[in-house]
């Protein structure tokens, strides 16, 4: 589904991303785990296209992302390309980011409408479909700050979903949460890997990391350091890197 090659991603003369390789397979859950300023969000942010990368390149179904070929040019694509090749992809963020002066259910019927032009009334039926899944049907009216934060990391999980992604993307979805709320968060991103869901999960949730992940990958300095199935991650680490960043955590 996703494939990212050799991926260059610099702040002024900090390469936040050092050539990152990365692929995802339909249906696999990949968890992304590694030290503060690793360059973990970076990569999911340029993988959704918030940030412009200045090296190697990413496929999505394999489709080049952000450029295209113009009389054997690559170009940027423009911002309309952007956004369509965006909104194949659901990203849930660490803050939730929902519309405060929307209700819940209008947060997840806009973007439908808007992105594929589905007919209201379907796009309320889909939402509602999406809130019941994510246990919040008793919230379709309700604002924003009427709910609590897993509550509306929930809600922004079934707004992420409600475009149809081929790929979700998280960036730490419980890590502005208090913990009593982060396991609401986590059993619904559970659900979504037995459902088959292809997903990036960047997260500092250890034991979830391991216990979701079909592939684990360990991000230091920038750069992939090593990547396997949890129980090689986690049980054989092959790095002495990796063996001190879990020795924290123990
Ligand atoms: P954390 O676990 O703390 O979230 P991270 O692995 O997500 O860390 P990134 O946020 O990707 O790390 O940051 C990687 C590096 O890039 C860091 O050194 C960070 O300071 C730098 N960086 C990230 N975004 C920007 C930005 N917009 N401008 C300048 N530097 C940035
Ligand atoms: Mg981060």
């Amino acid at each position: 589904v996703l494939r990212v090659r050799e991926v260059r991603k610099s702040f002024g003369d900090h390469a936040a991303l050092d050539g990152v390789s990365l692929e995802v397979r339909e249906g696999e859950v990949v968890t992304v785990i590694g030290p503060s300023g690793s360059g973990k969000s970076t990569l999911v942010r340029c993988v959704h296209q918030l940030e412009a990368i200045d090296g190697g390149a990413m496929y999505l179904d394999g489709e080049l992302l952000g450029h295209e070929f113009h009389r054997g040019h690559l170009r940027p694509l423009p911002a309309r390309k952007v956004a369509a090749q965006r909104s194949r992809m659901g990203m849930v963020f660490q803050q939730f980011n929902l519309f405060a002066h929307w209700s819940v259910l209008r947060n997840l019927t806009e973007p439908q409408v808007l992105v594929h032009g589905t007919p209201v009334e379907k796009a309320r039926e889909e939402a509602l479909r999406l809130l019941e899944r994510v246990g919040l049907s008793d919230k379709a009216q309700a604002h924003p700050r009427q709910l609590s934060g897993g509550q509306q990391q929930r809600v922004a999980i079934a707004r992420a979903l409600a475009t149809n992604p081929r790929i979700m993307l998280f960036d730490e979805p419980t890590s502005a949460l208090d913990p009593e709320l982060v396991d609401e968060v986590l059993s619904v991103v559970r659900d979504l890997a037995g459902g088959g869901m292809t997903m990036i999960i960047v997260t500092h949730e250890m034991s979830f990391a391991r216990e979701v992940a079909d592939r684990c990958v360990f991000m230091e300095k920038g750069r992939v350091v090593e990547t396997g199935t949890p129980e090689e991650i986690f049980e054989h680490p092959r790095s002495p890197r990796l063996r001190a960043f879990l020795s924290r955590f123990s």
